[in-house]
């Protein structure tokens, strides 16, 4: 009998950790009763490492997705309940997010509507690195085995404001989401909580093994390529 490993090494696994962390899915007591958002979280089985330095950088992709503009109504209930009272606890933690703030008007391409909002300047290799921890988590729930080659994060949100290449920066980050979406467009969408997150799996050409296309809030998007070497 063989002890389970964990999904990041090859320590026995002593726990097991959510994927996407539990963090992002509103509890019970901050939504209308008979809703539940927390059915059936995916988990994968974890060494003590890999479990704690995560927790940090959780916390961190909460805030920076539960403050997009795409997002559904599931997210600004999160951000008024859960998230406020976060900041009311520990004020210093919004500090990072707020330290650096951009006014900006933003228009809903659905409605053609301009919203005037600020826009935050996220520390992108650090969101990157937790997007690609949940690429290899959920690699490792959807195909039950360890993923060792590379993977790359291209999250749909993270558009360039201030640079005054802006326009350029951000037209591989808008072409890439396009093709994802059409792409997945026909493929299962596999998660239990939807309005929260759900993701969905197919054979990329190589020299990319995998793709995948995660929803966060429906609205902030992720595209993750799963490379073979390095
Ligand atoms: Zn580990």
């Amino acid at each position: 009998m063989s002890a389970t490993q964990c999904y990041m090494c090859d320590a026995t696994a002593t726990s097991v950790e959510h994927v996407p962390p539990r963090c992002l899915f509103p509890e019970q007591k901050d939504l209308p009763s008979g809703v539940d958002l927390r059915k059936q979280l995916i988990t994968v089985p974890s060494c003590d490492v890999h479990n704690t330095s995560k927790s940090k950088d959780d916390e961190y992709l909460l805030y920076a997705l539960s403050m997009n503009i795409p997002n559904n109504p599931t997210a600004s209930n999160h951000f008024a309940t859960k998230i406020l009272r976060a900041i009311q606890r520990n004020p210093s933690v919004i500090k990072k997010f707020t330290e650096k703030q951009i006014p900006v008007k933003v228009e809903d391409t659905q409605t053609g509507e301009i919203h005037e909002t600020l826009a935050l300047q996220v520390d992108r290799q650090r969101l990157e690195s937790a997007l690609m921890m949940i690429g290899r988590a959920l690699y490792f729930h959807h195909f039950k085995t360890r993923w060792n080659g590379s993977v790359s994060a291209y999250p749909n949100f993270l558009l360039a404001l201030t640079e005054p290449n802006a326009r350029e920066l951000n037209e591989p980050v808008e072409k890439m989401a396009a093709l994802a979406e059409e792409f997945f467009l026909n493929q299962p969408c596999h998660g239990e909580n939807q309005d929260v997150f759900s993701y969905q799996v197919a054979a990329g050409q190589s020299p990319v093994e995998t793709i995948m296309l995660l929803r966060f809030y429906e609205g902030s998007r992720v595209t993750l390529l799963f490379r073979n070497g390095g």
